[in-house]
């Protein structure tokens, strides 16, 4: 995007006839979440949440994949990394998620195993190469988004015939958990805000139930102010005139079809299955995990991997702030006993974690 481009999606005059549109538009309260942890940052960041109209009640969803990661599938991290013979290979967000009394893979490492962050799968495949006397596995968290690149790194791995690399499959499907929480009263959401790269993916039909069978809008948006605002004009015009519709407002970089090819990868590669959601609890076909050609790279096969559901954290609300039930502020541990420099729940630890939002910028 050129200079020019950006400073225009920041630009404060256009912002303040936006907000004074948005205004326009309301018709009592509107309960909005976005379901991605960028856009998290992005309105807490640019300044937005601050001047939002009263009337707007701003949700933080379950978009940041380390939040969402349950407490089971951590404990799994935590047993591959004390395996003989293992090096896991880690994207760094996942390094302070908490698991079983609080160790994390941080702790794990001091321990004694074998953790390595990478920057992308394509960088675990390395390691695999570079290690032929150990058995990399490189854990698969994220959405729709990372999926397919993962998927790709498998494809590269058989190409080369490379039989010590292998992939821990937690990642996890969006338009399954926003049927989940509109299902859910305690929130009461009114609209969505979609994310932006995961609907580079998948497009705009998965969406589509949520005006069928929900009867509530949603809007594909980017991440400058600008494209916030124009989202939330949409949405509070669609709850006035009472409409249910889905709108792609992200044409710079979604198209409505999504991406063929990334869905072709991932679909290669995994199929659809259920997963555990920190939080949330199962989900049904949230998931992705190795479809039977490729099962030989699938971590969880190798090492009889099982994920059952668990207590949450003692004390920790990141379920009911993920649902959008509870701010952040309203856990009893907020600022207390949790904080980014030592966090109870993963909430508090992912920079895209809606806890960690509210302490960084101090939301009152
Ligand atoms: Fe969990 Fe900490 Fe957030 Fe409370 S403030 S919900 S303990 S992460």
């Amino acid at each position: 995007m050129s200079r020019e481009l950006l400073e225009q999606f920041h630009d404060p005059a256009l912002c303040r006839d936006l907000l004074d549109r948005l205004r326009a538009e309301l018709s009592g309260e509107l309960r909005f979440m976005e379901v991605c942890g960028t856009h998290t940052v992005a309105i807490f960041q640019s300044g937005l949440r601050s001047l939002l109209p009263k009337e707007i009640v701003h949700l933080s969803g379950p978009g940041c994949p380390v939040c969402v990661t349950h407490e089971s599938e951590v404990n799994a991290f935590l047993d591959l990394a004390g395996t003989p013979g293992v090096i896991v290979a880690t994207f760094g967000d996942l390094m302070r998620v908490p698991g079983r009394k609080g160790h994390n893979l941080k702790s794990a490492q001091a321990d004694g195993g074998r953790v390595s962050v990478v920057y992308s799968p394509f960088d675990a495949l390395k390691l695999a190469q570079d290690n032929p006397g150990d058995t990399v596995i490189f854990l698969g968290v994220g959405f729709e988004t990372t999926a397919p690149t993962v998927a790709a790194t498998v494809l590269m791995a058989r190409t080369q015939g490379l039989k010590n690399f292998k992939v821990l499959s937690f990642h996890k499907l969006v338009p399954p958990a926003l049927e989940v929480l509109l299902a859910d009263e305690g929130a009461r959401i009114d609209a969505f805000i979609l994310p932006g790269h995961v609907s580079a993916v998948i497009g705009l039909a998965p969406y589509l139930p949520i005006a069928e069978r929900y009867g509530k809008a949603a809007a594909i948006t980017g991440f400058e102010p600008v494209d916030i605002l124009q989202a939330l004009i949409f949405l509070a015009k669609c709850k006035k005139e009472g409409r249910a519709e889905v709108a792609n407002l992200y044409r710079r970089v979604v198209s409505d079809a999504g991406n063929a090819k990334a869905r072709q990868i991932m679909g290669q590669v995994f199929d659809p299955a259920d997963a555990l959601w920190r939080g949330i609890g199962l989900i049904p076909g949230s998931g992705l995990e190795f479809s039977k050609e490729f099962e030989e790279f699938d971590a969880k096969k190798l090492y009889g991997i099982t994920i059952e559901d668990c207590p949450p954290l003692p004390g920790c609300k990141c379920g009911e702030v993920l649902k959008g039930r509870i701010r952040p502020d309203e856990c009893p541990l907020f600022k207390k006993s949790c904080t980014p420099a030592k966090p109870v729940g993963p909430c508090m630890v992912s920079t895209e974690g809606s806890c960690a939002a509210y302490f960084k910028y101090q939301v009152e």
